[in-house]
């Protein structure tokens, strides 16, 4: 249900780790200008940033915090360990940059970026998560682009399962039964892309339903999103988008209005594929 306050509500993260149900993605924001951007999404009220080694831009998050006058534990802040940083020693060592760059003592959530099956390190990676988590350098463990197979295999190795599993999900790609299958294990899914990039916002569908609640198009797919329980975390350089984006707890969508655009789901990826994708 909408609140009357337009308050992000947070969810709960296996170890009572509250999340903001929706964040900001700087995913492909040029290091040069990160600081000044997250800047002024946190002005605008965010409190929640997802980050990643492979972004290059975790320093200017760091920056942000300050820049912002917010103190350190006002704001959730998620990195990722990436593809060449997968082993134990790799990924402890990683983390520790990454907190470096942050300027920060612990993230509250670190991420597996991706699987890399062909590797076949991502358990020795997540056994270093679960030390690091057991240090206190990290509140919750998580991981992204895993499908049910790399899933199972950690929670059978480890006996730890995941807080989260961050994948791209959006109306075009709407992975029911990732879903279903994170709903068993306790699994929060985080939706990455979930504007998929903009691809969706012209759609009739979503543009009716925008105009029927005097919404936006991305805030009808971000609303969408928070009400099949999803974690969001749109990216925009735009002054106006960074605040539209977070202006979607005011409104509800109906049954029917979430069913129409479940009924866009076309079931292709825009990213790469989880099982194959290797980019060092
Ligand atoms: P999004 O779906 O968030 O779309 C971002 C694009 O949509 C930008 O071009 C932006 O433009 C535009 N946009 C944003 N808001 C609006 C709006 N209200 N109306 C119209 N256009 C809008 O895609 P991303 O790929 O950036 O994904 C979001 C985040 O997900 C990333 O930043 C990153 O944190 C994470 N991610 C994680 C991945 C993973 O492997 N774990 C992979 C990909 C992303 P502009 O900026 O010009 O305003």
């Amino acid at each position: 249900m909408s609140n009357q306050t337009g308050e992000v509500p947070t969810l709960s993260l296996r170890g009572d780790v509250p999340i903001p149900q929706l964040g900001f993605g700087v995913f492909q924001i040029p290091p040069e200008d990160t600081a000044e951007v997250a800047t002024r999404a946190l002005l605008a009220g965010y409190r929640h940033i997802d980050t990643a080694t492979a972004y290059g831009n975790e320093a200017g998050v760091g920056q942000a915090i300050h820049a912002a006058g917010l103190d350190r534990d006002e704001v959730f802040i998620t990195t990722k360990c990436f593809n060449d940083d997968h082993g134990y020693d790799q990924a402890t060592r990683a983390l520790k940059t990454s907190l470096d760059l942050l300027e920060i003592a612990h993230v509250d959530l670190y991420l597996i970026h991706w699987p890399v099956p062909s590797q076949d390190r991502y358990v020795e990676t997540w056994k270093a998560f679960i030390d690091l988590q057991a240090e206190g350098l990290i509140r919750a463990i998580g991981v992204s682009n895993f499908q049910p197979a790399h899933l199972e295999r950690l929670i059978e190795e480890t006996g730890v399962t995941p807080a989260v599993n961050q994948v791209e999900l959006h109306p075009r790609f709407q992975q029911a039964g990732l879903r279903r299958e994170h709903a068993q294990l306790g699994i929060v899914t985080e939706a990455w892309s979930p504007l998929a990039q903009g691809a969706v916002l012209d759609d009739p569908v979503v543009t009716g339903i925008a105009e029927e609640h005097g919404k936006t198009p991305g805030q009808v797919v971000l609303r969408w999103h928070i009400q099949l329980g999803n974690v969001v975390i749109p990216k925009s350089v735009t002054p106006e988008r960074i605040e539209q984006n977070l202006d979607v707890f005011d409104f509800d969508l109906s049954d029917e209005e979430m069913a129409a655009i479940e009924a866009l789901d076309a079931g292709g990826r825009i990213g790469p594929d989880p099982d194959t994708f290797v980019r060092p």
